[in-house]
């Protein structure tokens, strides 16, 4: 037997949906062993997007099996829409910023190390393992597979929109909110691990005359040991900060 039920995406879930079916609450097939979680991800909705989902206008978890001809609104994550005082799905605030970043994101991945993220990336991960080390390692997952975001076991995940780079790590720093949080220059693009500072004498004799000269302050990488300074920053990656602070 099927029924139907309508449906309401609200903001940037409107993204994912069909171009009839955004802005509006549009009349979707249904069969009575449904759940709310099964009709948006039906529509083309990841259920990592959605923060609440409220039937008939009782707000109700992504395991309940609404009526043939319920009303169903569904809000993204970290929309602001009056609805704080309704407890979420979210089981714990996604906020915390640690990333394990898929495959397909690589470039976002180092810039947002270049911000001073902690982003976990490699490229052969298989989605078992994004999936694990996201539920295990609590990091939130980006991605652009949708596929991907629909597994059950992922609480924290972040579909990313945007298809450039640049217009990417804008994208998650808005979204998460944070802006507050950069520490640009902390991190290393290449493996992740946090710069230290280190005293210049034990670095000496890695230096060129010229920086031994001129500088001063030295960063050398944990896992690496490549080691840092003012000067070592290519003009090209100052220039890509600057670029992402004035987006954000
Ligand atoms: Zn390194």
């Amino acid at each position: 037997m099927t029924g139907f039920v309508e449906v309401r995406p609200y903001a940037e879930l409107n993204a994912f949906v069909a171009a009839e079916c955004r802005g509006v609450a549009s009349r979707r097939p249904f069969r009575p062993h449904q759940t709310v979680k099964d009709v948006a991800e039906a529509m083309g909705i990841p259920h990592t997007e959605i923060d609440l989902i409220v039937v008939d206008g009782e707000p109700v978890d992504f395991g309940y099996r609404p009526r043939t001809g319920a009303r169903i609104a569904v809000y993204p994550v970290f929309e602001a829409l009056g609805i704080e005082p309704i407890e979420r799905l979210r089981p714990a605030p996604l906020r915390d910023p640690r990333f394990v970043a898929d495959v397909n994101v690589g470039k976002l991945a180092r810039y947002l190390r270049l911000l001073g993220f902690d982003v976990q990336w490699s490229p052969t991960a298989a989605d078992e393992t994004l999936a694990r080390v996201s539920t295990d390692d609590q990091r939130i997952l980006l991605t652009r597979d949708r596929g991907l975001l629909a597994r059950k076991v992922i609480t924290h995940g972040l579909f990313v929109h945007a298809v450039d780079p640049v217009e990417q790590v804008v994208e998650v720093v808005r979204r998460l909110d944070l802006t507050s949080r950069l520490a640009p220059f902390t991190r290393c693009m290449r493996c992740n691990d946090p710069l230290v500072e280190v005293p210049k004498s034990e670095v000496l004799d890695q230096l060129e005359p010229l920086t031994r000269r001129y500088y001063d302050d030295f960063r050398r990488c944990v896992g690496c040991g490549r080691v840092f300074w003012a000067g070592s920053h290519h003009d090209r990656l100052v220039t890509l900060v600057e670029t992402i602070r004035a987006r954000v």
